[in-house]
Order: C-alpha cells, then structure tokens, then sequence
C-alpha cells in the first residue's frame, strides 16, 4: 500500500515538474543542416514543443538546466519530410497489391499502419505526406488522429483518404464481372466529381488525390482517365475549401492537363521531359519522381539489380528523371513508400542521388522544398527559431553520403524524444 502511495507521490511530482517546466535542450554536433545549408559549430536551442534559437555556439548562451545532446561526428538536421507514402500498403512481395486491397479487412490494415507509422517516425521521418490508402477507406484519418493524440507514435500526417479515379480505369482488375470488386480508390465522373470531391473533404481528406491517368490503354500504357475540364471542375471545388489537388500522373498529356487545371504536385511523372518539366516550373508546380517504386518493382518483377540487364522501365525512368533535373522544375522528395519497407523511406533519397541529383538538393528536397510544397515552412522542414522542435541526429555527413541518413540517432517530433541512442 505504502508503495503504491510513493509511486503515486513520485508521479504526482513529476506531472507537477514537466507541466511547470517544459523541458529544456541544448543540441550540438559537428554540423547543423538548418534546412539549406549545412553549418558548423551550431547549437539549437529547445523549449517545449519550439526551437527557441539555433546559430553559432559562441551566441547562443546554454541554458540552465537545459538536458545537453551530442553524439560524436554526428550532424542535426531538421525533421524530414517523406512526400509520398502510404503508410496502408506494404511491400508487393510479401503479399501483392490485389491481395491487400481485397482480402484485408481495414482493421488489419490499421493494425499494420499504426506500426508503418512507428518505423516511419523512428526513420527520422517527422511529417508526411500520405497519398491515399488504396481501400482502407478513412483509415487515415483515424491514423492521423491517433497520432495527433499521442496514442501512438508516428509522424505528422496529411492524408488523401480514398484518393479519386475515373469510372474503369483502375484497379483491382480482371475479375469476372459478374462480381463487383471494391477498388483501390473511389471512382467519379463528370458533375458527380463535384460531390464525391465535397464528400472526400467531408470525411476528412487534407487535399484531394486525383489519378489523371492510369495503364488503360490500348495496349496497357498510360492514357489519361480524365478531361481537361473534368480536372479543372475538381480543382476548382477543391480549391474553394481551401485545399489543393495533386495528380498521380505518368503520361505527358495527362500531366500537361494536370498542369493546366491547377494541380499542385505532380506523382511519378514517368514520361516526363524538359518541355513538360518547364510547364510545370512556370506553374510552380512540385514533381515527385517516385524513383524508387519503379526501381523496387522490378526487383521484383525478378530484376537482378547490378548483375541481369537493366529493364527498360528503369532506364526510361533515369532518362526522364534527367530531364526535370534539366528543366528546372523543383522536384521533391516522396518515393512512394509502402511499395517498400515504412522505415527505408531514406531509399529515395539514395536514388535519387545515384540518378543524378546534388546530394545537397535531395537533402534540401526532403526538408525545405517539401516543407514549402506543403504550405508548412513557417512549422517544419528547417532549423530556425520559432519552428517546430522536430530534430533529427545522425551519425557523419548526409551532405557528403546521403545514406549517412540511415544511421539515426536522434529523433524528436514536436519537442517529444522518440529515440535516443546514447
Ligand atoms: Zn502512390
């Protein structure tokens, strides 16, 4: 009785002492990536849930009583941000797409999630964004919620919910049609779009996920699944709740609509070239390349990577990704994880550097430039004060070796230490 009674006391106390006092850090480490650029001899400063100051260790006074952080030959960076998950699907070789999509029940699927969520975070990933959870319908939302609450760990979320297609074109397919088969997202056309936009934002979509083409062609290929103007009725709906419309789109013409109607970001982009990569510059719109999706699919698919010739989708992947870099369209870091292991989200990040991007713009892909893609530059994806106290540490230089990302030591998501590997 009497134990139970200090265990009472010892808690009482310290729920007294973390409410009075919010807990206070003083970082450093041998560099310091705020974002845009990598600096030397910096200490960052947190109290609460802020980064209260971040610069030179010689003007930024140590707090008294502040917990010290430093791992050697260790670099902070800011809370990365994984672009393009989905974090309802795991890899296709443990069990493929039309498997999950069918077969599982949402509760299973939510059951996983919450782990994918988990690895996602303790990756280094604070934030993502999540590009719809191809049959679990809101589950996302609820995901979302539960990490908001703190019931379980995961990274800051904004999510599709069941994401749009038009009428045919998607999948699971090739089932008798006798049976109707739930797809992997909600199918709309023409003036119904304007409702199932409405009842998307309803139930607690963030931004609305279109698919402004999908392999339907002819001969399997990519060919856009909606008008012009169907895209531009969607946008235009999306846009008056104060939303944004992203399209998942391979083909040049489904982009170049895509473009035209006011899309926000553009998915996967296979057939992309320097003249569509300018539209989209000169529109502001953001290209997430998904290299890593096409690259693990053909894995497997059966691809030997490094040892049986490359498939074709591979090198036209690399050709094409060239041409964005040419254009100078910003591109951002979201790989389509789920494809592959939550937790190697870094995976995209190394590919993208072997396909020919600067170390130094992935890096800055994954923090700045999805932060401002995202409308979220004044909370995350820098080092600066008055942001969000998401912090990561790893060991060596990510600017040198982006894969120096896998070795995580550190991860802190709202002032809250999730890992801590002393
Ligand atoms: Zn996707």
């Amino acid at each position: 009785m009497k134990r139970y009674y200090l265990l009472f006391v010892i808690s009482f106390l310290s729920f007294l002492s973390s409410a009075q006092a919010p807990s206070k850090y003083y970082l450093t480490a041998d560099r310091v990536f705020d974002g845009e650029v990598m600096h030397e001899g910096w200490a960052v400063i947190v109290e609460g849930d802020k980064i209260v100051a971040a610069g030179p260790k010689d003007k930024i006074k140590e707090p008294t009583g502040a917990i010290k952080i430093n791992f050697p030959n260790s670099t902070i960076t800011p809370g990365l941000i994984e672009g393009h998950s989905h974090l309802f699907l795991y890899p296709y070789n443990i069990t493929d797409w039309d498997t999950q999509v069918l077969k599982e029940t949402d509760s299973y699927r939510t059951a996983r999630a919450t782990v994918h969520a988990k690895n996602t975070l303790m990756a280094g990933f604070t934030t993502a964004r999540d590009l719809g959870t191809e049959g679990a319908g809101y589950s996302d939302v609820a995901l979302k919620r539960a990490i908001n609450e703190g019931i379980i760990p995961g990274p800051r979320l904004m999510v599709a919910g069941r994401a749009i297609v038009s009428t045919g074109s998607y999948g699971p397919k090739g089932y008798d049609h006798d049976q109707e088969i739930m797809l992997g997202a909600e199918p709309a056309d023409g003036n119904d779009l304007v409702r199932v936009v409405r009842d998307q934002i309803g139930k607690g979509a963030d931004f609305i996920k279109i698919y402004a083409d999908y392999r339907w062609g002819i001969n399997g290929e990519d060919q856009p699944s909606f008008t012009l103007d169907e895209l531009k009725l969607i946008n235009e709906v999306t846009r008056s709740s104060g939303r944004v419309m992203v399209c998942h789109a391979k083909s040049k013409e489904a982009i170049k609509r895509a473009v035209l109607a006011g899309a926000e970001t553009i998915e996967h982009g296979d057939f992309i070239d320097v003249e569509i990569g300018k539209l989209m510059k000169e529109h502001n719109v953001t290209y997430y390349p998904t290299v890593s999706a096409v690259d693990v699919i053909s894995q497997y698919r059966g691809w030997k990577k490094g040892v049986s010739a490359e498939p074709a989708n591979v090198t036209n992947k690399k050709k094409s990704f060239k041409e964005a870099l040419a254009s100078g369209v910003t591109i951002g870091m979201g790989g389509d994880v789920g494809v592959y292991p939550h937790g190697e989200n870094v995976l995209e990040m190394e590919l993208m550097v072997e396909y020919g991007m600067k170390t130094m713009d992935v890096l800055k892909a994954a923090t700045s430039v999805n932060a401002r893609t995202f409308h979220l530059e004044n909370q995350v994806g820098f080092v600066k004060e008055g942001l969000k106290a998401d912090l990561v540490i790893v060991t060596g230089d990510p600017s040198k070796n982006i894969s120096d990302l896998r070795k995580v030591k550190f991860v802190m998501k709202d002032g809250v230490v999730y890992r801590n590997e002393k």
